[in-house]
Parts: C-alpha cells; structure tokens; sequence
C-alpha cells in the first residue's frame, strides 16, 4: 500500500528518472495511485507524492472525468497567455488534513506528450483546467511544488497554515 509523502518530505524536492521500461509494477502503482486520487477528491496525483522518484503521474480532466495516466510526460509548449487560478495539493495539507489553497499563474495552455499505459505516444494540447493540473503534475517530477511560485509573504501565510498540522 502506498503511503502519501508530505510537504517537509524531501522526496518531494527530487528530480525523477525516466521510466525506461512500463513493468508491471509501474501499471499497478498507477492503478493505486488513481484510487488515492478519486478517494481524495483530487484531480491529480504524481509519482514522488506516493514515493516513487520516477517520471509518472496520474490526472483527471475534471469536466469530462477522463483519467489520465501518463508516463515520461514532457510539456514541449506552453503559450505565451498566462492565467491565474486556485490551487491545492494532496501532498501539502493544512490543520483539517484538507489541502491549503493559493491562487498561481501559469501558462493558459501547453502542449504535452507522454507514453499512455499500453506504450502508446500519445500527445495532446490542453488549456483550462486540464492545462493546469498537468502543469502542476509534472511540476513534481522535477521537485517543484506550487508553493514555490508565491510570493514570499504568500508562501508564509500558506506554509503557516501547514506547519499548524505537524
Ligand atoms: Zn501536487
């Protein structure tokens, strides 16, 4: 059974392999990890945030409730209009053991390519919401948490609320 790692868990601040080969073992991760999404009500969930420093993740568009798993995910564009927008982490919770909110500006849409769980190249450009959790998602992969795009004195009012649940 995997175990969620925690803001403060250094694993987070670790940049991941490429997966080089699909095992079997990596399918079954995905599988639990989409099942750690859903029971949380998250839309998204990467490899590091369940332990494992290899480039995967799992992530749901929201509005179609499509899940996707992705493997080596890679964001070749990403456009030049930025938007902003509220947005929590499994991996980083406040006193309620809910996640702590903080709105973030990014890119309003990207380009993104990946391997699907059956070895298939896939590619696909996302904007809204799917555009942001796949920014946020792989984000992980390199040890980026989006806390680190705050402002300093909004960083410390959201880590605040956090360091209050240790
Ligand atoms: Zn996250």
């Amino acid at each position: 059974m995997l175990q969620m790692k925690l803001c403060g868990d250094l694993i987070l601040r670790e940049k991941c392999a490429p997966v080089t080969e699909i095992t079997p073992d990596v399918l079954d991760i995905m599988d639990e990890m989409v099942g750690m999404m859903r029971d949380q009500n998250g839309v998204g969930l990467a490899a590091p945030q369940v332990g494992q420093l290899k480039r995967f993740l799992v992530m749901m568009d929201p509005d179609t409730e499509t899940v996707f798993k992705m493997i080596n995910p890679k964001i070749i564009t990403r456009s030049a209009d930025v938007c902003t927008m509220e947005e929590g982490c499994l991996s980083v919770l406040g006193a309620d053991d809910l996640p702590v909110y903080a709105n973030v500006t990014r890119p309003q849409s990207v380009d993104v390519t990946w391997t699907d769980e059956n070895g298939n190249q896939v590619g696909a450009t996302m904007s809204g919401l799917p555009a942001r959790i796949v920014q946020h998602e792989t984000d992980h992969l390199d040890g980026i948490l989006f806390i680190d795009y705050l402002s300093p004195v909004r960083r410390e009012m959201v880590m605040r609320k956090v360091r209050k649940h240790k």
